[in-house]
């Protein structure tokens, strides 16, 4: 199959979980991951419409995006994977959303970095649902007061929460409990959802998924 079916199929899906769902028509964005393709890989997903886009990687991404957006306009792209506070220079020069803020040192560096270069991004917390000692993320029971302090003390606005469920598990309560949390912490957005459950998410309250392999191909 070629890409732009795949793209196609992954659309048709979402639109249909949403009606299943009883959700409006285009409640849910499709954020295409495309780490690990190139530029040459991903134009094709451009060429289709595809505007959104999610990378996990900050060096990886400066290699492909800086040309790519220079392209088209209209790119929005978000970084998806854990970030380091060195990076944050470059993080917040190349991408419009990020998605794993999850530590005070490292919200406080994209804050004082946004600053530095009169730029805001859209930021999401993310959640680490299945308290997972590899994965990053802050734990459910901190969620409300990291969002506070994120809001309060350092001025960022938080639009939402993000989680990546065990590998291993039924995500369907981890998407309930992101879900539970956001409104705890009043918070609007939920990213959740990849290739393999992007459609339970949408019944869960996504307001986007992260879907990669399902659109690019294996990795
Ligand atoms: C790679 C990745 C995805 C996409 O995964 P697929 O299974 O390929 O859809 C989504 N979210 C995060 C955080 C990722 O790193």
């Amino acid at each position: 199959m070629e890409l732009q079916e795949r793209l196609n199929e992954v659309r048709f899906h979402i639109a249909a979980a949403e009606r299943q769902a009883g959700r409006p028509d285009g409640a849910v964005q499709l954020v295409a991951v495309s780490k690990t393709f190139d530029a040459d890989a991903i134009r094709p997903a451009i060429s289709a419409g595809q505007r959104v886009f999610g990378e996990n990687r900050v060096q990886e991404s400066q290699g492909k995006w800086p040309e790519l957006k220079a392209e088209t306009s209209g790119i929005e792209l978000h970084l998806i994977g854990p970030l380091q506070s060195n990076k944050a220079v470059d993080a917040v020069a190349l991408f419009d959303v990020i998605e794993t803020i999850d530590r005070e040192k490292i919200a406080r560096a994209i804050a004082d970095e946004m600053k530095r270069q009169g730029k805001t991004l859209r930021l999401y917390v993310q959640v680490n649902t299945g308290l997972e000692p590899q994965k990053a993320g802050i734990a459910p029971d901190d969620t409300a007061a990291f969002v506070d302090l994120c809001r309060k003390e350092l001025g960022l606005s938080i639009e939402g929460l993000m989680c990546i469920p065990p590998a291993d598990e039924n995500p369907g309560p981890h998407f309930a409990l992101l879900a539970k949390l956001a409104e705890k912490a009043g918070v609007e957005k939920l990213s959740m959802g990849m290739s393999s459950d992007y459609e339970i998410a949408v019944a869960f309250g996504a307001t986007s998924v992260r879907v990669g392999s399902a659109i690019f191909g294996a990795r």
